[in-house]
């Protein structure tokens, strides 16, 4: 058996009596005394070094079950923050999070991407400006990560694949040089997956598929994020839907990306609010361009099921305009479609919030942080 030294106990109960702070929100000493089964002499000794260290404060009193108030103590969630970054061709998203997951300031530019040295120093300047707005100093950062359309190598240091925005074999290089925390790339379908696990700690199991502009997925599974051997995992974009069918950006024909993708939906000027109108309006060319779209994704669905047979979570732009009618006729269409027809609905809509992308980014360095502590 590997020896537990007096050392591994201590940092254990430190990380204990944080954690159990940060989980109630607003506990007094003798609660955690109890729940950890600590002596109250210890809990005083952990309290007081967390709160040297800044990390919780006291916050007013608390009413006891026999009269007297007690201290109230909360850990501070701003102790820690974390930047995420969504990057799009033209626009350029930044938030920082604290430590409970909330956006404490975000900023949003019109920045069109390019590997120009310009380039980056804007994206530097957009992140020290939101850093400045939340009122943190570079100390309290855990780090910043840029949630990027495209794959990404397992440390997060260069981008892997980056067709979209044309950038494979970009690094991150030209941003850590002007910035003094960590900095990564993250793949922006995962960042919705992050978001989604956070705020359903209970998901720990599911696949995410992002109806964007562009399709993209991710795999939930013991809750986490699952990458694959090359990073690769949950790219259900580029599975073939038709053999030698509609052109793909990746080059190949047919892919999923062609046909369930908000740009395969639309057509050239046409946006998902006019889309959306004229179909809930009842405009009969809408609906049969709907029902061809369901059509496919239900069979993109399907082979995703086949697969992995967990909840499917649809996120992106598509998303917010989904009714629970669709995600019936959706999953009806799969039932006729499947080998294993199911009672149960197992589609459902993903968070609908603002800035999914660059919160999400942001959720990995809390999530390190919290583990770590
Ligand atoms: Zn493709």
């Amino acid at each position: 058996m590997e020896k537990i030294s007096m050392n591994d106990i201590r940092k254990k109960n430190y990380s204990d009596v944080y954690r159990l702070i940060y989980q109630e929100r607003r506990i007094s000493k003798s609660k955690i005394a109890a729940a950890l089964e600590m002596s109250l002499p210890t809990v005083t000794q952990h309290l007081s070094a967390l709160e040297e260290e800044r990390l919780i404060e006291k916050q007013g009193q608390l009413a006891s079950g026999i009269g007297r108030k007690a201290t109230a103590y909360s850990i501070r969630p701003e102790a820690r923050v974390a930047v995420g970054i969504e990057v799009l061709p033209r626009q350029v998203t930044a938030v920082v999070i604290d430590l409970y997951g909330t956006v404490i300031a975000k900023k949003e530019r019109l920045l069109t991407f390019s590997q120009e040295d310009a380039y980056f120093k804007n994206l530097a300047e957009l992140i020290r400006g939101t850093l400045n707005d939340a009122g943190v100093s570079d100390g309290a950062v855990l780090g910043a990560d840029i949630g990027m359309q495209g794959l990404v190598t397992e440390n997060g240091r260069e981008m892997l694949y980056g067709k979209i925005l044309d950038c494979t074999g970009l690094t991150v290089k030209p941003l850590e040089d002007q910035l003094p925390f960590p900095i990564r790339f993250v793949h922006d379908a995962e960042c919705a997956a992050e978001l989604e696990r956070w705020r359903h700690p209970e998901l720990t199991d599911a696949v995410y598929l992002s109806l964007g502009e562009h399709l993209g997925g991710a795999i939930i599974s013991d809750g986490k994020i699952q990458r694959g051997r090359t990073g690769r995992t949950g790219t259900f974009e580029h599975m073939t839907l038709v053999e030698g069918g509609r052109q793909c950006y990746c080059g190949k024909l047919g892919c999923a990306e062609c046909y369930c993708s908000a740009d395969a939906l639309l057509r050239d000027g046409e946006t998902l609010a006019d889309f959306f109108a004229l179909l809930r309006k009842g405009d009969e060319s809408y609906r049969e361009r709907w029902t061809e779209y369901l059509s496919w994704l239900a069979m993109a669905l399907n082979n995703i099921h086949m697969v992995m047979d967990s909840m499917i979570i649809l996120g992106g732009h598509v998303a917010p305009y989904l009714m629970q009618d669709d995600l019936d006729r959706l999953f009806a269409v799969i039932q006729e479609r499947t080998a294993f027809p199911e009672n149960e609905n197992f589609l459902r809509l993903g968070v609908q919030e603002d800035d999914i992308i660059a919160t999400g980014a942001a959720i990995p360095f809390v999530c390190s942080f919290l583990g770590a502590v």
